[in-house]
């Protein structure tokens, strides 16, 4: 089975999942028009076609009507998002509404939803077990609570936000009220959270660490080489990250 990472970042986050049988989007925050350059999608044909919807932000939905309409995939979300989708004058009749912290035996795969401290109505990130292959998915989120670090152990493939540096955040021309949304217990994680986190985690029950969601005016490439080598180092994970407006396919698990 393969991870596609089409984008993540504050210009838009899509991921999805591909096995024999289904294909499985977490978020759709790219237009259907750009998902269909970055693949060819006749790759879909005959399969089940899921998305899991973390939360309403626009970075997270923006391509959803034209996906849901072309696509015809089962939704799956948390009951806030999907009334904050409803609030947007989104048809969300058809949305399967999940909880946390339960575990859902969809159709050959689990996913168990969990809460991620974020500045919107019900955000959620999500655990998929297919098989013998765990993937988890934590992208925005403002504060690590130790209840996710078991979530985020044992997993072949662990996707984390590392969005912004503290300095370059600090010292940068956002405006200080956005600066505060961003490193409030509710906003993004820095990479010095990031880095904490994953001391916190068994990393011998990791095989890959991506890191996402990260800001091109607060974060910086160079610092975050550092970051990742002192992770390999220290902690003995295979790491790397993914810029902004870039995609990785194909991804083996
Ligand atoms: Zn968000
Ligand atoms: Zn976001």
């Amino acid at each position: 089975m393969y991870l596609n990472i089409l984008a993540t970042g504050s210009s838009g986050n899509c991921f999805f999942i591909e096995n024999k049988n289904d294909i499985v989007f977490i978020d759709i925050g790219i237009s259907f028009r750009k998902l269909s350059t970055l693949i060819d999608l006749n790759r879909f044909l005959g399969k089940n076609i899921y998305l899991f919807i973390t939360h309403e932000h626009t970075d997270h939905i923006t391509g959803l009507s034209t996906f849901k309409d072309k696509l015809k995939p089962l939704i799956f979300t948390g009951e806030g998002t999907a009334d904050a989708l409803k609030n947007k004058k989104m048809d969300v009749n058809e949305f399967f509404i999940l909880k946390k912290d339960k575990i859902y035996n969809i159709n050959g795969f689990k996913v168990a939803p969990f809460h991620t401290p974020h500045d919107a109505l019900e955000p959620l990130g999500y655990k998929f077990f297919f098989d013998n292959k765990n993937i988890t998915f934590a992208t925005d989120l403002g504060v690590c609570p130790n209840y996710l670090i078991d979530y985020f152990n044992d997993n072949d493939l662990l996707i984390l936000e590392s969005n912004y540096e503290d300095t370059l955040l600090y010292n940068g021309k956002y405006h200080k009220s956005l600066k505060r949304r961003i490193s409030s217990l509710k906003g993004h994680l820095s990479n010095k959270e990031v880095f904490n986190i994953i001391s916190k985690i068994n990393t011998s029950n990791i095989k890959k660490i991506y890191l996402g969601h990260i800001s091109e005016d607060n974060n910086d490439y160079n610092i975050l080489d550092r970051y990742v080598s002192m992770s390999k180092k220290y902690f003995f994970v295979d790491i790397s990250y993914v810029k902004q407006r870039e995609s990785v396919l194909n991804i083996e698990l």
